[in-house]
């Protein structure tokens, strides 16, 4: 049974032809679903109780169970972990952002088959992926417990592989960029991906508003693959060209993560195959420190990371030093896994 949340105003009238949905009552209660977050379609201008009816025997509104709320003692980030019907369970982060607003890092998978050895999620291994519902559902609980401040901001950045997820992830922005939706503008919905070759080809050739980010973290292809075993199926120059196309289709730089990891990605090196692979290229690349539980990964002291973003900027790459949050709570980036505290 299809869940209403999980559609544009034009899947609800291409999904039932017969009941009486033009375009302007699709939105209507598109809006009243999902804008207004609500479970019925009291009110509803023009809509006649026996349809109201109908269309919820037919579609369901069920929520995701709040299993846990953790809040951070050293910054204002939430980890939720939220409970599907089957019982899987997976979690979404609130970001505070200045102004104030709210950014929201959600899931797209329950695990995540990549195994990238750095991450948290990597070694629970895949389960399922998520519905679009239950991508949107992470952000208007999140909108609904945090009224004090708009969410503007959402991030494909949580649990799993979101272009292995491809069609639900492009669905569940789509609603959530949707005025009837979250009305989340389309630049300020980010996706981030590992890599994966054909997916970001045809996401290209697409052409969606939504930012997307490569997380490449080692510039040198070994490595990267040892690192990202997905590197193994894709060649990091393949990548690179695939990103560029990206750009150059949808506007402004490459944009690239890079996971720092004491001792494994921080040398000249790393900086210069970088400068390499993006010579004459646009690009913004996102540092990260690494959070990982097992302590097999450390982040770099202050004096490496100043070294390697030193190196950065001799090559003449601009970056951004990303604040990966709420490491008291395991919610920042490569920490969540599912798990009760
Ligand atoms: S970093 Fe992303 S792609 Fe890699 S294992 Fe973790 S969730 Fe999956």
């Amino acid at each position: 049974m299809a869940h209403l949340r999980g559609l544009r105003p034009q899947d609800l009238r291409a999904l039932w032809p017969d009941l009486p949905l033009d375009d302007r009552m699709a939105r209507r209660i598109q809006a009243r679903l999902i804008w207004r977050d609500a479970d019925d379609l009291e009110g509803v201008p023009g809509l006649s109780r026996a349809a109201a009816r109908e269309l919820l025997r037919r579609g369901r509104t069920t929520r995701l169970a709040v299993v846990e709320r953790q809040s951070s003692q050293v910054d204002p980030f939430v980890k939720y972990l939220f409970r599907a019907g089957d019982g899987q369970v997976f979690e979404a982060v609130r970001i505070p952002l200045e102004r104030p607003r709210w950014s929201v890092c959600v899931s797209s998978q329950v695990g995540c088959a990549l195994g990238c050895v750095f991450c948290e999620t990597g070694r629970l291994g895949f389960t399922r992926n998520l519905q679009a519902w239950e991508m949107v559902e992470q952000v208007l609980t999140i909108r609904r417990e945090g009224p004090e401040r708009p969410v503007t901001g959402v991030v494909f950045q949580g649990q799993g592989e979101p272009l292995q997820n491809y069609d639900n992830v492009i669905r569940a922005a789509e609603v959530l960029r949707d005025p009837c939706g979250a009305r989340v503008r389309g630049d300020r919905i980010t996706i981030s991906t590992a890599g994966v070759l054909p997916m970001i080809e045809r996401y290209t050739d697409e052409g969606h508003p939504y930012r997307l980010i490569l997380s490449l973290t080692s510039a040198i292809p070994e490595k990267r693959a040892r690192l990202m075993p997905i590197g193994q199926a894709f060649a990091v120059p393949d990548l690179m060209d695939a990103m560029r196309r990206h750009a150059a289709r949808h506007g402004g730089p490459v944009h690239v993560a890079w996971v720092l990891m004491a001792g494994v990605n921080t040398g000249p090196e790393e900086a210069h195959a970088l400068a390499r692979l993006l010579a004459g290229t646009a690009v913004r690349v996102s540092v990260i420190d690494v959070n990982d539980l097992t302590g097999r990964f450390r982040r770099a002291s202050d004096e490496e990371r100043g070294t390697f973003l030193s190196a950065l900027a001799a090559e003449g790459l601009p970056f951004v030093r990303r604040y990966s949050g709420g490491p008291d709570i395991h919610a920042a980036c490569g920490m969540l896994a599912a798990r009760r505290a």
